[in-house]
């Protein structure tokens, strides 16, 4: 096999959901050149590469701190480390979202408090939040959820009100806006994820937090280090979570066309919205311009059965639709001991069972939208062959 021949795992899919090969448009003349520079450097972990990409997103999205670790998980563990959460403390989230949410709470000893999401928008229900505060709440952590930003200043508010401090699940959502301004800049901590499927991806697990904070930001530097502030010398507790040189340079060259990816991906959605009107289906309310980026699309479907029927549909004209979270966290094994049950969250089981992914990237073409939008409609039309090229 020759080692240099382009290879894409989902080509197997009609309309594969990611393309990796269009974000590397330098591929030869500029992107490879500079990874074997670093290879050969042997300056692997942080180092220049990972300070020039810290500076680079903190003047994109006007931050004072951007602090590259491991993971977007270890982003969420490392900021409630910073901010003192711990034992005995309450941190309000959401039930509609991805694992490490929650996951990064418990770790911590902490204890999650879940609330519901809305109907329209699948974000955190900000009336819920209020209601579960208690003297006990030490912060709040918000996902601005499929890359739809979660009204950031309301629950500043909320949690200025109830002395907790704002922590924001940006992972989903990089380049997105509330009223203007960029998130994961106005908050005690927010946290990135840099994994591949997400809208800036590296080549492999990276992630970062944001913060303001100067002193939050001097924290996050010693916890991600070992708890080292100087060779040998380690001042707290820490972790070996420290965002690595190659994923740092290729996320400084990807962010420079991010906003012109994201609006790619609003204009995919447009289209599906328009394209998709008139069926049985509906969708993520898309906020004020700016506020949506689109790391997924999601058909809200009026059962369980057909969601399933859709998928398995489009999945056999070589559509790559996906169903994420189709269970919500409060009813995952993992945490029974909430010791919640199914009913305590309708909208986010609602959703889990009613939704489905489609394809949504920057460079997904005129003809593949077409082709997805037909594919919807020849479900719903009662055509349920598996026309068009299939998955091999
Ligand atoms: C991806 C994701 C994470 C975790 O990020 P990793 O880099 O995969 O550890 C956390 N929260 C949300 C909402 C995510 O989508």
């Amino acid at each position: 096999m020759d080692p240099t021949a382009p290879t894409t795992p989902s080509s197997a899919y009609r309309v594969p959901k990611y393309n990796y090969a269009d974000q590397f448009p330098d591929l030869d003349t500029v992107t490879l050149p500079a990874l074997r520079r670093i290879l050969l450097s042997g300056a692997y972990v942080l180092g220049p590469e990972v300070e020039r990409f810290e500076r680079a997103f903190s003047d994109y999205l006007d931050v004072g701190h951007t602090v590259g670790v491991n993971s977007g998980t270890d982003a969420l563990v490392l900021a409630l480390d910073a901010l003192g959460i711990g034992p005995g403390d309450e941190v309000v989230t959401v039930a509609n979202s991805f694992h490490a949410t929650v996951q990064a709470i418990v770790r911590l000893g902490a204890t999650p408090v879940l609330v519901d999401c809305g109907e329209r928008d699948f974000l955190i229900d900000l009336d819920q939040v209020a209601a579960a505060m208690t003297a006990r709440t030490k912060a709040v952590v918000v996902v601005h959820l499929f890359g739809r930003s979660v009204d950031v200043p309301a629950v500043a508010e909320l949690c200025r009100g109830a002395g907790a401090v704002l922590i924001e699940d940006c992972a989903q959502a990089a380049g997105a806006r509330f009223a203007g301004v960029r998130i994961g800049t106005t908050s005690a901590a927010g946290c990135w994820s840099f994994a591949p499927a997400k809208n800036l991806a590296a080549a492999g697990d990276g992630g970062a937090v944001t913060t303001a904070d100067t002193d939050t930001a001097a924290r996050l530097r010693l916890l991600r280090h070992f708890g080292q502030s100087r060779q040998n010398h380690h001042e707290l507790l820490g972790y070996n979570s420290r965002l690595d040189a190659l994923h740092a340079f290729l996320l400084t060259e990807k962010l420079t066309r991010l906003d012109r990816w994201n609006e790619a991906r609003v204009a995919v959605a447009a289209a599906y919205r328009e394209r998709l009107a008139g069926l049985p289906v509906s969708f993520q309310e898309p906020g004020a311009p700016g506020e949506h980026v689109y790391h997924l699309f999601q058909l809200l479907t009026e059962s369980q059965r057909v969601r399933d029927g859709l998928v398995d549909h489009l999945q056999s004209r070589g559509v790559d639709a996906v169903v994420r979270y189709p269970v919500p966290l409060h009813l995952q094994p993992a945490f029974a001991s909430l010791g919640l049950r199914a009913g305590a969250f309708p909208v986010a089981e609602a959703l889990a069972v009613r939704n489905l992914c489609l394809p949504i990237r920057p460079d997904l073409g005129a003809d593949d939208i077409d082709f997805v939008c037909e594919s919807v409609a020849a479900y719903f039309a009662g055509d349920r062959s598996a026309s068009g090229a299939g998955k091999e």
